[in-house]
């Protein structure tokens, strides 16, 4: 039996014909119409004014925080329920990452938990230090934002939105990514959409946007010859890669249709055999992309291993499944950082979660296997 993978790429047709047209122009590359027509895609699509597209996510991670001031010693306050790529820029910049425990509603930022860090470094009068407030619209849920917002705005901290999982997500018809200074978006390969790897991070700042792409391509001075008045970076998006990007953004909207599917088909299995997982809610207004099927077994209900040995049983299967990412503040290399631990969500979230194959190319076989593994693994618990 094959492997059913948690999420692999899905492409829609054309992008092969993008890249094609990258070769008949020899436009191979860091730069060349691919790059700009993506571009052009992404802020249309988004809503932002400008966006550059770059080698990763976390190239525009670190771009972002840069243009922002993070430097020596600088603080960023940054979700601890989250892919490590949202942290490890910030030490780039010799920064000092601040965890902020998540919400149960959403699995993201937690406003309170998030407000006591805050009046933490009031109280300690460094709150000139803190330069950034980074949270993450986690599998594709958005965060609370207009908590978040409010809270920034309040204590005049900008706002970087890690929405690599979340592209297509959206709060009040408003695409995540769009509410802070910046937005990250990524295209590695196991996201809601690829270009075998890149990133883009936008904004409505024109001059920041056009610094960003001066910075990814070893910041250049305008001159014939090559000068250099800052420290910059090689993070442009390769016009092969851009190639592939325009074709995915044609059914962009399509794989969140798709991705949205995947997590009722999850329920309605869920339903009928009774039950009861909790997973990120949907606040009025709110659209998530549902880039990965997450969810959570409460241990109350289910008991303390079921999650593992429900991975274990569709494993065996060869149906891959993956715990939920591993807190920030638990991880050996920041085990060292300042955590604000709220509720302590993040820690019960990451024991008893599950990510479950969420690919917008899961064939009707392949979900005959999935549901009748988790039947079968049902039955056995009862
Ligand atoms: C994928 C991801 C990133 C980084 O994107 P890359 O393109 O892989 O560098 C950042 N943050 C989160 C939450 C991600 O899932």
């Amino acid at each position: 039996m094959s492997k059913i993978w948690l999420s692999s790429p899905h492409m829609g047709g054309t992008e092969q014909d993008f890249v094609n047209h990258a070769f008949v122009k020899n436009w191979i590359a860091p730069l060349g119409p691919n790059v700009n027509g993506f571009e052009e895609d992404i802020q249309r699509f988004s809503g932002a004014k400008h966006a550059a597209a770059l080698s990763s996510g976390t190239a525009a991670i670190h771009l972002a925080l840069d243009i922002l001031g993070v430097q020596q010693g600088d603080y960023v306050l940054v979700q601890s329920f989250t892919f490590c790529a949202s942290v490890n820029p910030i030490e780039y910049l010799g920064g000092r990452p601040v965890f902020i425990d998540s919400e149960n509603e959403t699995w993201n930022m937690c406003p309170r938990a998030l407000r006591e860090a805050l009046a933490h470094f009031e109280q300690k009068g460094e709150l000139a230090k803190v330069k950034v407030i980074l949270p993450v619209h986690l599998y594709g849920t958005p965060t609370n934002m207009s908590e978040i917002m409010l809270i920034a705005n309040e204590y005049n901290i900008p706002v970087v939105e890690d929405a690599a999982e979340s592209l297509g997500a959206t709060i009040n018809k408003k695409h995540t990514g769009t509410f802070g200074s910046f937005g990250v978006y990524s295209f590695n390969g196991n996201k809601i959409i690829t270009t075998s790897g890149g990133g883009a991070l936008i904004s409505d700042n024109e001059e920041q946007i056009k610094l960003a792409r001066k910075l990814a391509t070893q910041a250049r001075d305008d001159a014939p010859h090559y000068q250099h008045s800052m420290v910059g970076y090689n993070y442009r998006m390769s016009n092969i890669c851009a190639g592939i990007g325009r074709g995915q953004m044609e059914v962009l909207s399509n794989r969140v249709d798709q991705r949205r599917a995947n997590f009722e088909r999850y329920q309605n299995i869920f339903k009928k055999i009774g039950w009861e997982v909790s997973y990120q809610i949907e606040r009025a207004g709110v659209y998530s992309n549902r880039w990965l099927s997450a969810f959570y077994f409460d241990p109350e209900i289910f008991g303390e291993k079921f999650r593992e040995d429900l991975r274990l049983f569709l494993d065996e299967l060869n149906i891959e499944s993956r715990p939920l990412w591993k807190p920030m503040h638990l991880q050996p290399v920041y085990e060292h950082c300042i955590y604000f631990g709220g509720d302590n969500n993040a820690e019960r979230i990451f024991d008893y979660g599950l990510c479950l194959p969420s690919g917008s190319n899961l064939r009707e076989d392949e979900w005959v296997r999935i549901e009748a593994g988790i039947l079968a693994f049902s039955n056995k618990m009862s």
